[in-house]
């Protein structure tokens, strides 16, 4: 409990952090900042141990410029220094070889770029998307303006520098270019997938289910019997994601997504798995070509069902607004009389009695005319809830009209309706209103009740039976009740 209540806590408080343009400069968001870039140092120590170029020691900063991106979203320029200081003492030590006149500035370079592309990627991102990733629409824009955009100026930019720097003969620049790319796209798509997908669906900290283990241990099996025995095997690592997605929360889906991923980058790197080609280099490119496809399907699919849970639940909320009225919060018509078409079936076929009721407030619009509407309102709240009290939990109940109101009483004969309904009758009447003037008052109702005794008659019948004994109490003086078996 403790320790859920503790993840729930700093759960929110990371969200809060995380919430693009809010350019908060306290203590905790600069400490926050500052871990950021840490982190940005270390996910580049890392990806530079998993990959490496020509000249061996380059670092792709593959999984940094996914977190120097969120990094401008959430502090904007301020971001930019450390992502460059954090870059430049990266690749400082690969950069520093004898042959090369002035290794500091090709770093400075380099590292300048890649404070640039996350910042222009931030630009971009808050121009051509001002609500975010929500929709496989929404999602091919994000390739373009945040994926390729960015990272083709940079990857040419740190190219060209390597270039002139001599680090990368002729024949070596394309190749480059492109894994530069490809590295740069996949790093931005996976931390932005996890983070995007934590700001729509945020995580709920409840006992995993039973789908998720299977699905975690199924792809896990899936992983293990391709990098060890079978690497084809790999390749279904693709559907089972695309089921999940169909199944999981949004986070849960990207979450696993990007460790499969990460884990898959790293049993690479140690030459397993059926990515290991001739060179470093072919190697690289065709694991991170499958990654970044598998990564953009998964990512669209599960933003595809996303959109379909959101679009139900839409509707959910809808039809309970369309069968509900707004003032007092009970059923309203449209879903009272399919309750007491069910119930009369329920009833016919187990040969049982039940009861409809109509009832209604005596004098009402005497009262609205006198005390107000508001007052009126108050009266029709109270009245409903005093109902809704005494109702038995298989009952059921709704506001039917203005000031009018049915009940259903299954399971009931003529004579315990009749006690039912007189008993919230006399509750009613020594309610006590307060009115706007100060004056107290009390208002009375009057019933009607049609009993399903001989089953001759179908449920629209028996409802009118109970309007025509309401209007014998109405007619006979109000504030009473009045019966049929029918
Ligand atoms: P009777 O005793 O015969 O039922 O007379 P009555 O005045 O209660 O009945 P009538 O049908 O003439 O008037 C019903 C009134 O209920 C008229 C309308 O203004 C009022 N009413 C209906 N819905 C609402 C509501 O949501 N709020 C308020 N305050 N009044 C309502
Ligand atoms: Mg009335
Ligand atoms: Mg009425």
């Amino acid at each position: 409990m403790l320790i859920r209540s503790y993840l729930t806590q700093l759960h929110q408080k990371t969200r809060n952090e995380f919430r693009e343009g809010k350019q908060s400069t306290s203590l905790y968001s600069l400490i926050f900042l500052f871990f950021s870039g840490l982190a940005y140092y270390a996910s580049a120590r890392f990806g530079m141990s998993l990959f490496t170029l020509f000249p061996s020691n380059i670092s792709l900063l593959w999984l940094p410029s996914g977190i120097g991106f969120l990094m401008c979203l959430r502090w904007g320029w301020k971001a930019v220094p450390l992502i460059v200081i954090a870059a430049y003492y990266v690749n400082l030590p690969g950069m520093e070889v004898s042959t090369v006149t002035n290794p500091k500035l090709h770093t400075l370079i380099s590292a300048l770029a890649d404070g640039a592309e996350s910042y222009i990627a931030m630009l971009l991102f808050a121009r051509y998307l001002p609500s975010g990733v929500i929709n496989p629409k929404s999602l091919s824009k994000f390739i373009l303006w945040v994926c390729i955009i960015p990272p083709v100026i940079t990857a040419a930019v740190i190219t060209t520098n390597l270039s002139v720097g001599g680090y990368l003969a002729e024949y070596q620049l394309e190749k480059f270019f492109i894994s530069l790319l490809l590295a740069n796209s996949l790093g931005l798509m996976m931390v932005y997938q996890v983070y995007n997908s934590l700001k729509l669906d945020p995580l709920q900290f409840k006992k995993p289910a039973i789908g998720l283990c299977f699905s975690v241990a199924l792809i896990a099996f899936i992983f293990l019997l391709g990098v060890w025995r079978y690497p084809a095997v790999i390749y279904l690592i693709l559907p089972v994601l695309v089921i999940m997605s169909f199944e999981l929360r949004l986070l849960t889906v990207a979450a696993i997504s990007t460790l499969t991923f990460i884990s898959l980058i790293t049993v690479t790197h140690f030459n397993r798995g059926p990515f290991v080609a001739l060179t470093d280099q072919a190697t690289a490119f065709e694991l991170m070509a499958f990654t970044f496809a598998c990564a953009i399907t998964v990512f669209g699919l599960s933003l595809q069902q996303y959109q379909m849970r959101l679009a139900k639940e839409s509707g959910e909320r809808w039809k309970l607004a369309a069968e509900h009225d707004v003032l007092t919060g009970l059923p309203n018509r449209r879903a009272f009389m399919p309750a007491l078409t069910k119930e009369h079936h329920r009833s016919v076929r187990l040969g049982h009695t039940y009861c409809a009721v109509i009832w209604d407030i005596d004098d009402f619009k005497t009262i609205n005319d006198t005390y107000g509407h508001d007052f009126g309102d108050r009266v029709l709240v109270r009245l409903a809830q005093i109902m809704r009290e005494s109702c038995r939990d298989i009952d059921y109940y709704a506001r039917i009209g203005g000031e009018e109101f049915a009940v259903l009483l299954p399971e009931t004969d003529i004579e315990s309706g009749k006690n039912a309904m007189e008993r919230f009758r006399t509750q009613v009447a020594e309610e006590v209103f307060t009115a706007p003037d100060g004056s107290e008052h009390s208002v009375t109702i009057s019933i009607g009740i049609a009993c399903l005794n001989e089953r001759r008659i179908n449920e629209t019948e028996l409802l009118a039976e109970a309007d025509k004994a309401l209007y014998k109490s109405k007619e006979q003086g109000k504030n009473q009740t009045n019966s049929y078996s029918c």
